[in-house]
């Protein structure tokens, strides 16, 4: 998806919940953080993994309670709590590490909204798909992919492919994933079947 296309899906969709707005937010943040450290030449953001997870726990936590809320299933606190946490830290440290390339390459973009707003896109719909596996794992259900309608050739080899929970859909390239989004911008989802 181009950077426009984006930035048009997600006017369109601000309405419809704010944990992309949120989570937008969140990373618009630590993007003007970054950029002001890489004026002053810094290249290595990765120092920054526990500050960044600390900016992303707050909105990420809130959206796994609200996906938790309308899921079927029911999922622990505990379980919720510790999933936000992974998630905040996993995303802090594959932002951390892309701005760092990022920035060596002098590439453009790099501290744009758009790219805010692609991380609060994807990130709310990893929300989504984590719920839908943890309900589906408290209701000893299985999990079906479904491929967004424009998927990409990897994501399409997906569709319809079913698993228990927990374990791991593997693409035709060997990509492995417990749920979407497989890819920035993925607008695959799993349900449960
Ligand atoms: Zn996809």
């Amino acid at each position: 998806m181009k950077a426009t296309d984006v930035l048009e899906v997600f006017r369109a969709e601000v309405s419809r919940s704010s944990a992309e707005t949120k989570i937008a937010q969140a990373a618009q943040r630590l993007f003007r953080t970054q950029e002001q450290e890489a004026e002053n030449g810094k290249t290595k953001f990765t120092t920054w993994n526990t500050r960044a997870m600390a900016m992303f726990l707050k909105p990420l936590s809130d959206a796994y309670l609200a996906a938790a809320k309308r899921a079927k299933g029911d999922i622990d606190a505990n379980t919720l709590a510790t999933a936000a946490k992974a998630h905040a830290m996993d995303l802090a440290e594959a932002l951390n590490q892309t701005t760092g390339e990022w920035v060596k390459e002098g590439r453009e973009g790099t501290f744009d909204e758009s790219r805010a707003v692609g991380v609060g896109l994807t990130e709310a719909s990893r929300v989504e798909n984590n719920v839908t596996k943890l309900s589906a794992q408290s209701r000893g259900k299985s999990l079906k992919w479904v491929a967004e309608r424009n998927a990409c050739p990897e994501c399409r080899s997906l569709h319809g492919k079913k698993l228990v929970p927990g374990k791991s859909f593997v693409t035709k390239s060997g990509t492995a994933v417990e749920a979407p989004p497989l890819h920035p911008n993925c607008r695959c989802i799993v349900k449960e079947a």
